[in-house]
């Protein structure tokens, strides 16, 4: 039933939000990549992406700045004629105890992790509306969840991204319009791999010495989910079965917010 719908992914050169295009792209979804990244990575997830048999294109807007949002929305409905999916999946981290933390990261995380996701839902919401259906997925975390230390503006962005859910899923509820939030737990892509090396790096441990590590602070099941796993649960929220979940939070952290 997603054949010929579009989704923009945000962050999706990289990890978990290529993950989900990748999982969206194989359900017949035309997809709108977006990220950092060079020309060489985005021509590689282009094609990647082109190879599932969907039309795919790639804007680089910087997701914290309100109007390079609006100019790829726009770019998107140029390109594919409709906007059905918003994964809100961009994020970035930064760890410092609260009285050290830098103000320009604290603008950064927020602008990046939270303010991104008002801005695409704020111009994505009336195009579904009109549709009848439309499906707004937000990547929080178990940090948005519970807290760690050390994280003061990635835990608030990501506790206010399941408000900002909620919200959402208030204001659209009966319009055939659901927005729902993904809580994963430790997911082994370039944003926890950075983690990993300052572990090992500050304890004098090899990589896996240091996964391990990492791991086992937080996550019961000792295991890191896939960028895979994180697609298909956003496969199920786009799909039919899921038309009455709404303003729901799911978490994939192996058993780290039931402790
Ligand atoms: P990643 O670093 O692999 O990918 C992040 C993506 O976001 C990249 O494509 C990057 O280019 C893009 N990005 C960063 N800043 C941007 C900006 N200003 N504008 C546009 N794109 C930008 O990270 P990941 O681990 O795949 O994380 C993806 C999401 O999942 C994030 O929101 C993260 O907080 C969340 N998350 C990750 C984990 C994990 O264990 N990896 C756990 C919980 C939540």
């Amino acid at each position: 039933m997603l054949k010929g719908k579009t989704a923009i992914v945000t962050g999706s050169t990289s990890g978990i939000g290529f993950g989900i295009a990748c999982s969206l792209a194989k359900e017949g979804v035309n997809i709108m990549l977006n990220g950092f990244a060079d020309e060489a990575t985005v021509t590689a997830a282009k094609a990647e992406i082109a190879a599932l048999g969907v039309r795919v294109d790639y804007n680089g807007a910087d997701v914290g700045k309100v109007e390079q949002i609006n100019a790829m929305m726009d770019a998107t409905l140029a390109a594919f004629s409709s906007i059905d999916i918003v994964v809100n999946n961009a994020g970035i981290q930064f760890v410092a105890p609260v009285e050290q933390f830098p103000l320009e990261k604290w603008d950064a995380v927020i602008a990046t992790n939270m303010s991104s996701v008002f801005y695409t839902t704020r111009k994505a919401l009336p195009l579904m509306r009109e549709k009848g259906w439309g499906r707004i997925i937000n990547i929080s975390s178990a940090h948005g969840l519970v807290a760690s230390p050390n994280k003061v503006a990635y835990v608030g962005a990501k506790h206010a991204v399941l408000g900002m859910t909620k919200v959402v899923a208030l204001e659209a509820a009966g319009s055939g319009v659901t927005c729902n939030a993904i809580c994963p737990g430790w997911v082994l892509t370039p944003l926890v791999q950075a983690q990993i090396d300052a572990i090992a790096q500050r304890d004098g441990l090899t990589n896996e010495e240091a996964s391990a590590k990492l791991l086992s602070e937080k996550q019961p099941s000792k295991q890191f989910a896939s960028p895979e796993d994180i697609g298909a649960l956003a496969v199920f929220l786009c799909s039919d079965a899921a038309r009455q979940i709404t303003g729901a939070s799911y978490t994939i952290d192996g058993g780290w917010t039931a402790v």
